[in-house]
């Protein structure tokens, strides 16, 4: 077995991710305590076994420190979530990457240096209710607390022009990377590509720019 990915509690999150792997083809390794989740998952996952993750002699057992990314998805039982990610980086896995319950179970994890801490829930509200506010935004990808990639649909306004005419670098201080026009996607446009209806251009910035560009720009 390719030691690439581990998860820790089958739930929906961790059931869900373990679903994504095996549909693109990664091996993953599913853990939980209770049989009837490791059943579920037996013809899933490419191993599933019955363990207790805040047991350090089973996880060595699983050779854990060999995996190069585990995803801890322990909601309800916060006590062994904790205990689990600390458990993982002493045995030096590299990433680890935490499903969190609440804010101080945040901060806990931080502490013990979580590689990446996931709300899904949270995480996803703030992405739908910003999608649905924005009306030209088809989607878009948060890059840190100030800088994002956004997709956004060319209106009438600007069909017909070209990027240089439009000048968004020096208007709204954003770039646009890409443009995908039907199932093409053109990285790093020349300068005098002509817009077309139902082209999406791909720009990235700062998000104060980016909503002055969707508003004024777009
Ligand atoms: P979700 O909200 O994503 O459904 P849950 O918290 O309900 O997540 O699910 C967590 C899963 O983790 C459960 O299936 C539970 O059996 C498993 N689990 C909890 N503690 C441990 C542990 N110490 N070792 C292994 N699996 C655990």
């Amino acid at each position: 077995m390719n030691k690439q990915y581990a998860v820790i509690g089958l739930g929906r999150f961790g059931g869900s991710i373990v679903r994504e792997f095996s549909q693109m083809g990664h091996d993953v390794l599913a853990i939980d305590r209770d049989m009837e989740k490791v059943n579920e998952f037996a013809n899933i996952a490419t191993q599933a076994v019955q363990a207790n993750s805040t047991d350090e002699k089973v996880l060595q057992s699983l050779g854990i420190r060999n995996f190069n990314h585990v995803i801890v998805s322990i909601g309800e039982d916060i006590q062994s979530s904790i205990l689990t990610t600390l458990l993982l980086k002493e045995a030096g896995v590299k990433k680890v990457w935490v499903k969190a319950q609440n804010d101080y179970h945040h901060k806990v994890l931080e502490k013990l240096g979580a590689d990446r801490i996931i709300h899904p829930e949270r995480d996803m509200a703030l992405r739908v209710a910003q999608l649905i506010t924005s009306e030209k935004i088809i989607d878009f990808i948060e890059l840190s607390h100030e800088h994002s990639i956004v997709e956004i649909e060319v209106s009438d306004k600007i069909i017909g022009r070209t990027l240089t005419e439009m000048d968004v670098r020096a208007r709204f201080g954003c770039n646009i990377v890409a443009i995908k026009r039907g199932d093409d996607i053109h990285v790093s446009p020349i300068a005098d590509v002509t817009l077309q209806r139902h082209d999406i251009l791909v720009v990235i910035g700062r998000n104060e720019d980016l909503n002055r560009f969707e508003e004024e720009g777009v």
